[in-house]
């Protein structure tokens, strides 16, 4: 059996969250240590642990968190100046919740490459 994760709970409502988008499928929240002027996760209601299982998941799920991202970056009013859409995945990619996530970051220029 697969460990609840900090991000199950939020689901679940036991860990309050600044929340700034929900919908059927997604939750939209601000990162509780922000690296940019707007930095937002985004997770699907049915739990993926990492991309790297994305590709036995339903496309239209999918389709759905990164759509969903797209919308909550419009309405965040980051359509115009830009944004970028960063998901770990696993040990080198520095994921620390093993549930999956896209996170939002903008409000400012950022760098690349990334460290
Ligand atoms: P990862 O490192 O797995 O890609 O991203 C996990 C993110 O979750 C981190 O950016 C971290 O700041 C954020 N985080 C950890 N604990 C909490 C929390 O309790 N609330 C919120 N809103 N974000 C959290």
């Amino acid at each position: 059996m697969s460990e609840l994760t900090l991000f199950d709970r939020v689901i679940a409502g036991e860990i309050p969250v600044d929340k700034v988008y929900e919908d059927e499928h997604i939750l939209a929240f601000r990162d509780i240590n922000p690296q940019a002027p707007v930095h937002v996760l985004v997770i699907p209601k049915q739990k993926v642990r990492r991309f790297a299982e994305l590709s036995e998941q339903d496309p239209l799920m999918v389709g759905r968190l990164f759509q969903g991202a797209a919308h909550v970056a419009h309405e965040l009013g980051l359509t115009e100046s830009g944004y970028r859409i960063v998901v770990n995945n696993g040990e080198h990619g520095q994921q620390t919740v093993e549930y999956i996530h896209l996170h939002i970051l903008g409000g400012r220029q950022l760098n690349w490459p990334p460290g």
